[in-house]
């Protein structure tokens, strides 16, 4: 599969932390993941697939820039679907 990173243009990251609900007004974000609280899955590959793929073990590896809008809203979505809370926004 091809890696997430690949789909989009590159912007500065300007810090800060987003849970899905916070920090809406800000115009870059990067999707992380606690590998600790993370169970593997899945379930936010399939609700960002451009910006989360899993690996062979079925953990998440997201993409580690800038994300557009779109992807964004994808991502929140994941949000909150994960489980865990492990996924959030930067
Ligand atoms: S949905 Fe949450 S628990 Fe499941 S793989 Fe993604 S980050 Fe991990």
């Amino acid at each position: 599969m091809a890696s997430p990173d690949a789909r989009s243009s590159r912007r500065p990251d300007r810090g800060g932390q987003d849970r899905g609900g916070q920090d809406r007004g800000r115009d870059t974000h990067r999707v992380r993941v606690n590998p600790i609280a993370c169970e593997g899955i899945g379930m936010c590959a399939h609700l960002a697939p451009d910006v989360i793929v899993v690996d062979d073990w079925g953990y998440p590896m997201p993409a580690t820039r800038d994300l557009d809008r779109r992807e964004v809203r994808a991502v929140r979505s994941a949000i909150a679907a994960c489980p865990r809370r492990a996924l959030f926004l930067t």
